[in-house]
């Protein structure tokens, strides 16, 4: 089955469809999935020419890596809503695989720490590595606080699928419970809880997750994202790519289509109405409902005309809310198997400055080539996945991720993409031996085997992904994102509705949720009670 086409190569298009979606990320494809299946006409435009968003994987010189997935939490607990999710959206051919006792691996420094699956397990092996009585105590209080904290999150989200005449009578209290939590920041949460620094380090050691660092993240961000790999860590088998391949077998069966190389320009608005889009070639689609997963200043700032009044004060709300930082992707691929090379599956979080992760942060930022990384991330996707022998026999292949500031490639911007001139290329080796640098540190044996790597930088970013200035995850985390109540499916345009991760929270986990509040906003139905019913 030919799961997508080119807009590029005159596709056979229909003058109108029920809904139109911008870009084909997790958010786009999950909401696709429910509306075709309720008999809505979709056609899902993609920029890129490959599908999939920060799922899709790129392919170099026989080796292919995810350039947005590394792991994903509760998805192989086949109880739990995201597998019965995934199940609903994907069926039987998107599996999972279990990456084991212990998913992330922390190094601050010399010393290294580890997460183990399971709550009581993690909670256990955690207080294995903090022996203290009064580490014991804040281990507890913390465990304590990541749930009462994300016990309130369902209220949270499921309020921004409401329509606003509900919304006006319970949004509030519905919203409360988590914004207490949320209006904190991690710092604050965690160091009313306890004083032990390194504690706290190893805690928040997964920010890089969402992004932000303690003092300036959210709670509510963090919480969400500890709860999430609680139970461990899962890759989807086959690399991120079969989450596409999955899904879009769905769409298209239902009679909806997926084209790629197909960039939207202009969201049409007549009369205060979404009704189309235009294409970059000029041409124009109609809809009756137009959905963007583009990303909120996106969507905003460049996909809709600056005369439309009924925005003004919107788009004033919305520049108050910053993109968050950009990154740097180094990947490396081997002529060896994982086996052979003796990879594991746990991912390595190193922090080569100390406990302070803010500080480091700091630093790095002020002066990225004086200052060391403040985060190093290590994942082994070949050693994930059980099938990439199978698709690559004989090879293996790392990827590390680190933060940039956005515009540490500013005086490139104007250049194209494999053109950017020497001195880019010459400044992306010096960062990306600096990665290898610490990479060899922890796999010594693959010092000498490294058959290829290539480093993105927040220009690919902006190439590839649209994202304007190259960030990682969207907007930022931070208290005032979660006090930001126009992050939902409506708009103040009418038949104009957002989805993706800046309307619920970075990560596979809520770009799949916001794909279904997008959905269930549309047809007013409650999706999630649907699926757990089903
Ligand atoms: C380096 C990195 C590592 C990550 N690792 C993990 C991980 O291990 N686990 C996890 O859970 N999450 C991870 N994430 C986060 C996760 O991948 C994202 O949060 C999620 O995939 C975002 O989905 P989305 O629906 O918001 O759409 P996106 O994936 O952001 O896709 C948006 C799409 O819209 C398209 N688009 C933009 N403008 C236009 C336009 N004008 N016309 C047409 N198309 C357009 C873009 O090309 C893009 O394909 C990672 C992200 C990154 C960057």
């Amino acid at each position: 089955m030919k799961l997508y086409g080119s807009y590029k190569q005159n596709p056979l298009l229909e003058d109108k469809y029920d809904v139109i979606l911008i870009g084909s990320g997790l958010g786009c494809l999950t909401a696709a999935v429910f509306l075709s299946e309720q008999g809505k006409k979709v056609l899902i435009l993609e920029k890129h020419y490959t599908p999939g968003g920060f799922t899709h994987t790129y392919t170099r010189n026989d080796y292919e890596w995810d350039v947005g997935v590394h792991y994903i939490g509760e998805v192989h607990r086949p109880q739990s809503i995201m597998a019965k999710l995934f199940h609903y959206i994907a069926g039987d051919e998107l599996q999972w695989a279990d990456m084991g006792e212990i998913f992330d691996r922390i190094v601050i420094q010399d010393r290294e720490y580890s997460l183990h699956k399971g709550k009581a397990n993690y909670i256990e092996q955690l207080k294995r590595q903090f022996p203290l009585e009064e580490d014991h105590i804040a281990i507890d209080k913390y465990i304590q606080a990541v749930f009462d904290c994300t016990k309130t999150a369902n209220n949270f989200f499921a309020e921004k699928a409401m329509p606003n005449y509900i919304s006006m009578f319970v949004g509030n209290s519905m919203r409360s419970g988590f914004l207490k939590h949320a209006q904190k920041t991690t710092l604050e949460v965690l160091q009313e809880i306890t004083d032990n620094k390194e504690l706290i380090a190893v805690l928040t050691a997964q920010y890089g997750d969402y992004g932000l660092p303690p003092s300036k993240s959210s709670f509510a961000i963090h919480a969400t994202v500890v709860k999430h790999y609680l139970s461990g860590g899962a890759y989807p088998v086959g690399g991120s790519a079969s989450i596409f391949n999955s899904i879009a077998k769905k769409i298209i069966d239902k009679g909806g289509k997926v084209l790629v190389s197909a960039a939207v320009e202009q969201i049409l608005i007549h009369k205060g109405k979404a009704v189309g889009v235009r294409m970059k070639d000029g041409k124009t689609i109609s809809a009756n409902i137009v959905i963007s997963g583009a990303g909120l200043h996106n969507t905003f700032k460049k996909l809709i005309s600056d005369d439309e009044l009924k925005l003004q004060s919107f788009k004033k709300q919305i520049s108050n809310l910053k993109s968050s930082y950009g990154h740097l992707s180094l990947y490396i691929g081997l002529k060896y198997t994982a086996d052979e090379l003796g990879l594991n599956k746990a991912n390595i979080w190193y922090y080569p400055n100390g406990n302070d992760h803010d500080q480091a942060v700091q630093n790095f930022m002020s002066n990225p080539m004086e200052n060391e990384f403040p985060v190093v991330y290590i994942s082994f996707p070949s050693a994930k996945d059980p099938k990439f022998s199978e698709r690559y026999p004989g090879r293996a292949t790392i990827e590390i991720v680190s933060v940039i500031p956005n515009d540490f490639f500013e005086q490139w911007n104007d250049t194209r993409w494999k053109k950017r001139g020497e001195d880019y290329e010459d400044l992306k080796e010096v960062l990306a031996q600096r990665l290898l640098k610490h990479l060899y540190r922890f796999v010594p044996q693959i010092e000498g085997k490294v058959d290829f790597y290539e480093l993105s930088t927040p220009l690919t970013t902006k190439h590839f992904a649209n994202y304007q200035r190259g960030e990682v995850y969207g907007l930022d985390h931070t208290p005032e994102r979660f006090e930001s109540k126009f992050l939902k499916p409506s708009t103040p345009i009418s038949q104009l509705y957002l989805t993706g991760q800046d309307i619920v929270s970075v990560g596979i986990g809520g770009a799949l949720m916001s794909g279904v509040l997008t959905a269930s906003a549309i047809l007013n139905t409650n999706l999630v009670e649907k699926v757990m019913k089903s």
